[in-house]
């Protein structure tokens, strides 16, 4: 589960991690409140304001804009509060903003070089081991980094039964060039940021920039935090974080029927039993010149009310020019299957308006065919998959 900069903040903040000071406002007079308190608590004027969607790269799409004072706090938050945030990361049409955070400006007037860094901490699937990467270049696109200078970037692995340990700090420390008290900063907030993340049950943690401030403090200005959704049971805290209204209204819908829903751009929307028939449907559909419109798991139990959910879900998208079935009868029969389909189908009448090819293999797939076939609906049936494939391309064209 994703949740937003503040949230992230607040938990690396309970674990000792030091951040960048700042209060959420749903519209510009709480905004201006927050600005107030915070100068009473920092002694600074200048405020940081920034949007808060699930997205990264909202600098660049004017989604984070220093207010110098109380009023230039109220036009921004304003501005920002209710606009459509395009940046890299989200789509043409952009994300809602909802809220913003109202930061302290913690880049010193008259620092004419602050430090900015890039780390994450995150499960390195190779080793099964946690991982720390971080860069001397923070604060801009790691995927930049990544192509332009590899060897800005470095790793430290982390055993999670030892945790990290103090020397794998220092290095941490050390390769990002800091000595002094700065140094010192560094380790410490390293050790409190791999805390944060091993006590937070998270996945992700992704801070850029980690800033170096001109007297030498080392904070998280960003947080980008994802959770594991299978902790959650054990954070019940967390789990009201969630902000249903940045996530995909389908996928909620999906999640909620028990469907396992993801979207995606293309015309061919497919419904399959098991992930791994799913992925090969996807490429079934590409080698055919399609896009698939979504992945679709419809579990084990393939009957009529959830055929029908399924073909709810899926027909959502207008982008749908049809729909490929793909089931393997293992322990579901196909002939049951079948029906279901063709349940589903009279259910829904004119709602169905794509062509849909059915391809079912496995037990009673030929019994399966023959139901489909006679029900006098305008659902091709295949049982290769290669004859799956044609009859898509065949609609499509
Ligand atoms: P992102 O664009 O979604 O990654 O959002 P960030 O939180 O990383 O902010 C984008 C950029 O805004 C940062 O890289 C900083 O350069 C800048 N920024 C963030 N906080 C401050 C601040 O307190 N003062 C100033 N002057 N700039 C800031
Ligand atoms: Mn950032």
């Amino acid at each position: 589960m994703n949740i937003h900069e503040y949230q992230g903040k607040e938990i690396l903040s309970s674990f000792g991690v030091r951040i960048q000071r700042g209060t959420v406002a749903r519209n510009a007079r709480e905004a201006v409140d927050a600005a107030k308190e915070l100068t009473e608590q920092t002694g600074t004027g200048w405020h940081v304001i920034k949007a808060q969607v699930h997205a990264g790269g909202r600098g660049k799409g004017g989604g984070v804009k220093l207010a110098k004072n109380l009023k230039e706090v109220e036009e921004i938050a304003g501005e920002i509060i209710g606009m459509n945030l395009v940046t890299p990361q989200t789509s043409a049409e952009g994300k809602k903003v909802h809220q913003v955070l109202v930061a302290e400006d913690v880049y010193y007037p008259g620092d004419s070089e602050p430090d900015e860094f890039y780390m994450s901490v995150l499960l390195n699937r190779s080793t099964g081991r946690n991982m720390i990467m971080y860069s001397t270049e923070g604060g801009m696109d790691i995927e930049t980094v990544a192509e332009e200078t590899p060897h800005l970037i470095f790793t430290e692995d982390i055993d999670p039964a030892t945790g990290l340990l103090g020397f794998q700090a220092r290095r941490i420390a050390f390769n990002l060039g800091l000595s002094g008290q700065a140094f010192k900063e560094m380790v410490k907030f390293v050790l409190s940021l791999y805390k944060a993340f091993e006590k937070s049950d998270s996945s992700l943690f992704e801070i850029n920039p980690v800033l170096k401030t001109s007297d030498d403090k080392i904070l998280a200005v960003d947080a980008k935090v994802t959770l594991d959704d299978n902790a959650l049971f054990r954070h019940k805290d967390y789990a009201e974080m969630r902000d249903i209204r940045e996530e995909n209204p389908t996928e909620v819908e999906a999640k909620e029927v028990g469907l396992n829903y993801v979207d995606l751009d293309g015309n061919v929307g497919c419904m399959v039993n098991g992930a791994g028939l799913a992925m090969a449907t996807m490429d079934l559909i590409k080698m055919a010149g399609g896009e698939p419109a979504n992945f679709l798991d419809v579990g084990g139990t393939a009957d009529a009310k959830r055929v029908e959910e399924a073909f709810r879900l899926i027909l959502k998208d207008d982008k749908v020019e049809a729909i490929l079935v793909n089931i393997f009868g293992g322990i579901v029969r196909c002939d049951r299957v079948a029906q279901g389909i063709v349940d589903a189908y009279k259910n829904m009448g004119d709602a169905i308006n794509v062509p849909i090819i059915v391809r079912l293999q496995g037990t009673n797939a030929e019994k399966a065919k023959e139901l489909i076939d006679n029900s006098g609906l305008k659902v091709f049936s295949a049982v290769e998959f290669k004859e799956a494939a044609d009859k898509v391309q065949e609609v499509l064209s």
